[in-house]
């Protein structure tokens, strides 16, 4: 038997052109005409019928074999003596749609309610018990990850870094007690004026943000930014929000590979989904609260925000992740005014 797909390597999207043949109790993988894999059926697991969605193959090591030929898998899968009686009774209720319409509908209310109110609350609740060395470890392996996918080695001179480490000491003494170790690294990220922070207290600044900030003052404000993004869990929250998502999915779809190794979800966090405005508006809060401390005018984090804003226009529309990621920022550039304003005392009626 001869199944034609694609097959995709572990964690990875890319996807080759590939054919799965299977003997009595064997298979082999070939793609673009070379055998890529071999081994027994009995290892091998699959993915549910639902409709004429592909199908999938699962193997031992994470790689996915995706075909339409859903009749040859479902022979494949008598062969192995996997048969699911639940892929049978979807497919059964497939012709069903009134029961499909029903069960859709059920779903999507019951998805809402727990992705809006579920998944959130679990997420604030279990950032605050998860020990530290959980932090630690997720941090360095989101670190490890982001450096492979999109960092490179900062351009930065000794004399420019050792300055904004002495920024960012000194703010931190000013700072609360706090049972994070914040630590400030530089990295490059070409087009990208960017701020980021990991949960154990990493902050990462790229060279173009720094190019950007015209004084200590704007890059303060990032930084007590990304510090109450820190102080407030943020990134621990969106991670077990989106690993919660993983593990009903993977629950769902029989899935369990998408279980492994949670961490995964993080770059593709940074660099795509962003935090809620109720995350922002807190990480916003916290750093109001320590200019407050410090005597510092707001109005420098308007003037930075709006640097970053423009410098995307210069750009020519290239994507700026700082901006992108901190939504509405033309209401944060006017809250920032309005805060100034209110510091030197004008009014606060902007
Ligand atoms: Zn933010």
């Amino acid at each position: 038997m001869q199944l034609n797909g694609y097959w995709f390597e572990p964690r990875s999207s890319a996807r080759h052109v590939a054919t799965l043949e299977v003997g009595a109790e064997v298979f082999s993988l070939l793609t673009e005409g070379i055998k890529t894999k071999s081994g027994l059926l009995a290892e091998l697991s699959f993915s549910d019928r639902i409709g004429n969605t592909p199908r999938r193959v699962l193997f031992t090591d994470g790689s996915v074999f995706e075909t339409q030929d859903n009749d040859l898998v479902d022979e494949m899968q008598a062969m192995c003596g996997t048969e699911h009686f639940l892929s049978k009774y979807v497919h059964i209720l497939e012709s069903q749609w009134r029961w499909v319409l029903a069960s859709v509908v059920c779903l999507v209310l019951l998805g809402y309610f727990v992705a809006s109110v579920v998944f959130p609350w679990a997420g604030r609740e279990l950032a605050y018990v998860v020990p530290a060395k959980v932090n630690e470890s997720i941090s360095s392996g989101g670190m490890y990850l982001l450096d492979q996918q999109l960092f490179e080695t900062s351009d930065l001179g000794k004399n420019k870094k050792g300055e904004l480490k002495q920024t960012f000491a000194a703010l931190l003494k000013t700072l609360p007690d706090s049972e994070f170790d914040y630590r400030l690294y530089f990295r490059k990220m070409e087009g990208e004026a960017n701020a980021f922070s990991l949960p154990a207290g990493e902050i990462i600044l790229t060279d173009e943000l720094v190019g950007l900030a015209e004084n200590r003052e704007q890059i303060q404000a990032i930084l007590l930014h990304e510090i109450g993004h820190i102080h407030h869990r943020h990134v621990l929250q969106q991670i077990i929000r989106s690993s919660l998502i993983s593990v009903v999915i993977s629950m769902a779809t029989s899935d369990l590979s998408a279980l492994e190794d949670l961490v995964v979800v993080l770059p593709v966090f940074l660099l795509e989904s962003s935090y809620s405005q109720a995350n922002e508006n807190e990480a916003d809060d916290f750093m109001y609260e320590q200019m407050r401390n410090l005597q510092m005018n707001p109005i420098h984090f308007a003037n930075i925000l709006s640097l970053i804003t423009q410098d995307e226009s210069d750009i020519d529309g290239t994507a700026l992740k700082y901006f992108s990621s901190h939504p509405e920022t033309t209401q944060r550039i006017e809250g920032a005014i309005r805060k100034s304003k209110e510091f030197l005392g004008v009014g606060g009626v902007f």
